[in-house]
């Protein structure tokens, strides 16, 4: 899988660092959730633009109130890179959750995702309905996430 310690290093510190992010991400929600009880949190898929994670993609655009996890068939991820997600669901991943409110509706300023041929086939941003269309693209019919909870 690697081809040298060095990349090996890389790839586990980037998942690492990553994963901090993400947990302080929650917490901060976590804690503005208390005041701001309508937040909630929405997942952004962010990966290798030519070779989509197809769960991480399938959860792009998902809402979630802040305290609950992101759901995918068997899949449970309170955020991107959850150490409780098996390994396969969080290595290279580069997805992000981000604060969300019913009230803040579209966002404008999304991020074009392409697929294996380079063409753009979604934005990044809230949840449109597209992302089943997206699936069926990709061929996924019913989504089987790998390895455990
Ligand atoms: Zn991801």
């Amino acid at each position: 899988m690697f081809k040298s310690l060095e990349e090996r290093a890389e790839t586990i510190t980037k998942l690492e660092m990553g994963r901090t992010f993400s947990q302080a991400q929650q917490a901060g929600m976590k804690a503005a959730a208390e005041t701001v009880p309508q937040l909630q949190k929405q997942w952004w898929h962010a990966g290798h633009p030519k070779r989509p994670r197809l769960n991480h993609l399938a959860m792009h655009g998902q809402t979630q109130p802040v305290d609950k996890p992101f759901l995918l068939g068997s899949l449970s991820m309170m955020f991107p890179r959850d150490p409780k997600a098996p390994i396969s669901e969080t290595i290279n991943c580069g997805c992000e959750h981000v604060p969300w409110m019913e009230a803040w509706g579209k966002d404008k300023k999304a991020l074009p995702i392409y697929n294996e041929r380079g063409e753009e086939i979604a934005r990044r941003g809230p949840r449109t309905g597209h992302e089943e269309e997206l699936v069926g693209k990709f061929k996924l019919g019913t989504v089987k996430p790998r390895g455990g909870a």
